[in-house]
């Protein structure tokens, strides 16, 4: 209820804001505006008139969210299968990577935006569980040569120390994406992975999520970030939900620094996937819209300025494979 009060009074102040900075202001209400970008920024906020990119093309800003949420939900089905194909399975070792930095320790809460079909999620569950596992078989091992005493005392309260100290840690994860389609499809990974404890869905906008403030220990955008439209402001959104002390952490394509393999990287990019769109998923557009948005992103140092603009600290990014993806991460004092 607070949430929805502040996300209601925030977008009443976002649009006064626009509306005084645009000279002309028209509303317009798309009738193939999809359901779910209920916060439907197609029309509440005059984005009709500011231009912006989608891939290479120049629409407009409601237009962009439009055709974004539609190559999602054209993608969905065929999402995981075709990010195996596309980076010959390197994205996992990428997530991997992410999860590695972060280190999550029991008792973390996650949010996951731009979340998709969960595999952050997935990980960053999987790693805190096998952390945990890994204290728990420490902990045996020293009890392995327990004193008389020590017997008798676990007699009267069996692992009771241990199971409290489980629950009270216990960690969540939350998956937070715009589109509907996407998140079933993790959800339905998820049952089928028998991973349900811990691990909630929930539709949102990256840039209004639906979230109170300080609530989160860390905060991930893996490979969403480039389809929001005002990053600036999905930015801003992090800072709000994380607690101070919290940290950011965001894995997106980004420039490549060698230039022998920035050709490579190039013709494979632009002839061999959305090739593979069509053979594997029957859509050529949605593929090349995701390479063309993929050089639309900011370079590496460019998108380490925006995080810090939007007031994060001891940002840095690391490179992987060459700088075909960065890995960003700041804090919130
Ligand atoms: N994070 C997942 C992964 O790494 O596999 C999914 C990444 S997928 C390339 C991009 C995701 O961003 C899609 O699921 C899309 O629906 C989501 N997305 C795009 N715009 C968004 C927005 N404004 N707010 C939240 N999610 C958004």
């Amino acid at each position: 209820m607070a949430a929805s009060i502040r996300l209601l009074s925030r977008r009443i102040v976002r649009d006064a804001f626009r509306t005084i900075n645009s000279s002309v202001s028209v509303r317009i209400v798309s009738s193939s505006c999809p359901s779910n970008l209920s916060a439907c920024r197609c029309f509440s906020d005059g984005a009709a008139d500011k231009s912006t990119h989608f891939g290479f093309e120049t629409v407009s800003e409601g237009e962009k969210a439009e055709r974004v949420y539609k190559v999602f939900e054209s993608v969905a089905q065929k999402y995981d299968v075709m990010n195996d194909a596309m980076s010959l399975g390197v994205h996992r070792l990428w997530k991997d990577m992410l999860l590695h930095v972060m280190n999550p320790q029991p008792g973390i809460r996650l949010l996951d935006v731009a979340g998709g079909t969960g595999d952050i999620s997935f990980r960053f569950l999987n790693y805190v569980r096998s952390q945990q596992e890994r204290v728990a078989r420490r902990t045996a091992r020293a009890n392995q040569t327990p004193s008389w005493q020590e017997i008798s005392t676990s007699y009267t309260t069996p692992t009771e120390g241990i199971e409290m100290e489980t629950e009270a840690r216990e960690s969540r994860a939350v998956v937070c994406d715009i589109n509907k389609e996407m998140l079933k499809v993790g959800k339905q990974k998820a049952e089928s992975m028998g991973v349900s404890s811990g691990l909630s869905w929930v539709v949102g906008d990256a840039e209004e999520l639906p979230f109170d403030d300080d609530q989160f220990d860390v905060y991930t955008i893996a490979f969403g970030i480039r389809n929001v439209t005002h990053i600036d402001l999905a930015l801003q959104e992090a800072v709000r939900v994380l607690k101070p002390g919290g940290r950011f952490m965001c894995l997106e394509f980004s420039k490549v620094t060698n230039p022998l393999l920035a050709r490579l990287y190039d013709a494979y990019s632009f002839q061999m996937i959305p090739v593979l769109g069509e053979v594997i998923a029957g859509d050529w557009k949605s593929y090349q819209y995701l390479v063309e948005s993929i050089r639309k992103f900011p370079d590496q140092e460019t998108f380490k300025q925006m995080i810090e603009d939007a007031g994060l600290f001891s940002v840095r990014y690391h490179n992987l494979t060459g700088g075909v993806v960065a890995l960003h991460s700041g804090f919130k004092l």
